[in-house]
């Protein structure tokens, strides 16, 4: 499906395909058509967003590929939201980490309103949960974190976390109640795959800047708050934006790129061509001499995606009253939020007006075993360990309606020996350039990483017009 331009095609400046129409590739045509481009956006699927998309089913309910928690360190992605307009769908939410543990179990990292680091006093002296000793070894780890600060993680990238934190004394129950949620709620594997890298960034980053833990939820659905006013803003400038066109190869000269073959066969002519593509398709669209030539495309083989399950429940009474993001060490569901208490617009279940009641939304991970496992399976594991954080609360409730959406392959794989892998937007083709979680950004993979690698990626294409 082709969105017709509410404005006149941009025609005097060189034409731009961007491939791909996930939150990267939309902010780079946003970037671009500002720039005086001519830009096209091809998108595979029905609908825009990619992993932040969502869509109503049959009976009106609204699915997502995933639960969508805003941190506040994603400046970049709230720069662009201001200026579509769309900002103040963010909630934000009381500053303050909860876990729920197996057996009704509880604790809160909390932060005070006062200047870094001591904003997370709370965290650690009040949380309730932690031991002294164990709390002090936590402290004592991070010595090294402190005095380097930003300059320590990458010396960390050849360790897991969970070996960084065997070797600088982190007690495992610290580890496996406190980290194991984190490391799957970032980036769906657990600490003893991720890179130690990513999880002492964003530790770091949590201690360095007061407000950048803090999370907030959009108010309704990802696809009427965030992708539609920026697919209307790109639409009235003038880029031309295409649902329902696979990308099948790019077209390769062997110097430069000068178009793409579609999958229906069409083929379409460039000057510029950015992938906003997630890694295991970018892979299949590079032709192969081109990759041969240039190596910092040839690793990126080695890049993988981590499947993961998202499943929505409802309730028929009201489980937990916290309106805030959630944490269980303890079972399949490392992340998980009530959007009744944390959505307003979520309110609703087949059309009517769902109050006082529950309707969760869980991330569901590591998700490698579970991906075979029927819906049904899947959902009454997590309705186990549901019963078992809320023992009381849970006590009666049934369940009135529950969704699965499978990813196979969604964020890339941090693992240990791949950051300093990752690409530069800039590729070594004049005329191709990369955006995405998976190339270099402090944000990693997420939209904080999507917005950032696209503005570097327009930002290098505006350059690189320029030298010409
Ligand atoms: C379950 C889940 C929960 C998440 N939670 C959070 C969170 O709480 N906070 C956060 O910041 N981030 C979160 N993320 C990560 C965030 O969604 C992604 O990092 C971000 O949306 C990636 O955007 P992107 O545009 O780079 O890639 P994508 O969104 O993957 O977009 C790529 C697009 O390319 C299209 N495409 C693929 N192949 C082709 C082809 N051949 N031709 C044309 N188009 C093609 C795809 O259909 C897709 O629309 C979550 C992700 C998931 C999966």
């Amino acid at each position: 499906m082709v969105l017709k331009s509410n404005a006149s095609p941009n025609s005097s400046g060189r034409k731009v395909i961007i491939l791909g129409g996930g939150l990267a590739g939309l902010t780079a045509a946003k970037r671009l058509i500002e720039k005086g481009f001519s830009v096209q956006v091809l998108e595979k699927r029905e609908i825009f967003g990619g992993k932040v998309s969502s869509w109503q089913d049959d009976e009106g309910d609204w699915i997502e590929s995933g639960t969508h928690c805003f941190f506040g360190a994603y400046d970049v992605l709230y720069d662009l939201m201001k200026e579509i307009g769309a900002y103040d769908s963010i909630l934000w939410k009381k500053h303050e980490l909860t876990y729920t543990l197996a057996k009704g179990e509880r604790f809160t990292f909390g932060t005070w309103n006062t200047f870094s680091p001591f904003h997370l006093t709370p965290a650690i002296i009040k949380n309730g949960y932690f031991k002294f000793s164990e709390m002090l070894a936590f402290v004592k780890a991070l010595v090294p974190l402190m005095i380097h600060k930003d300059k320590y993680p990458p010396t960390q990238d050849h360790l897991t976390f969970a070996e960084w934190a065997k070797a600088h004394g982190i007690k495992e129950r610290f580890l496996n109640k406190m980290y194991r949620p984190m490391a799957l709620a970032l980036k769906f594997i657990p600490p003893d795959e991720i890179t130690a890298k990513i999880i002492l960034d964003v530790t770091e980053v949590f201690f360095r800047i007061p407000n950048a833990s803090r999370m907030g939820f959009l108010k309704g659905s990802p696809q009427e708050h965030l992708i539609a006013p920026l697919v209307e803003d790109i639409q009235n400038k003038g880029a031309i934006l295409e649902t329902g066109v696979a990308v099948k190869k790019l077209v390769y000269d062997g110097q430069k790129i000068t178009g793409v073959e579609l999958r229906n066969g069409e083929a379409l002519n460039a000057d510029y061509v950015i992938s906003a593509l997630p890694i295991h398709n970018l892979n299949q669209v590079m032709p192969n001499d081109m990759v041969q030539q240039h190596a910092e495309l040839s690793v990126l083989k080695h890049f993988k995606g981590v499947p993961v399950i998202s499943v929505q429940i409802w309730y028929d009474k009201q489980i937990t009253p916290i309106d805030n993001v959630l944490f269980n060490p303890d079972g399949i569901i490392p992340v998980y939020a009530d959007l009744v208490n944390t959505t307003p617009e979520y309110r609703m279940l087949r059309g009517e007006p769902f109050e006082g009641k529950t309707r969760f939304e869980f991330c569901v991970g590591p998700a490698k075993e579970l991906m075979g496992r029927s819906d049904e399976e899947i959902v009454h594991q997590i309705h186990e360990n549901i019963c078992s954080c809320y023992p009381e609360s849970s006590k009666g409730a049934t369940i009135l309606k529950s969704t699965v959406v499978r990813i196979p392959q969604s964020v890339y794989a941090p693992l240990p020996g791949f950051d300093d892998k990752r690409p530069a937007q800039k590729t070594a083709v004049p005329n191709f350039f990369l955006s995405g979680g998976f190339t270099q950004q402090p944000y990693y993979d997420s939209m904080g990483g999507a917005v950032f690698s696209a503005n570097l990626a327009a930002e290098a294409l505006v350059n690189s017009a320029k030298e010409k």
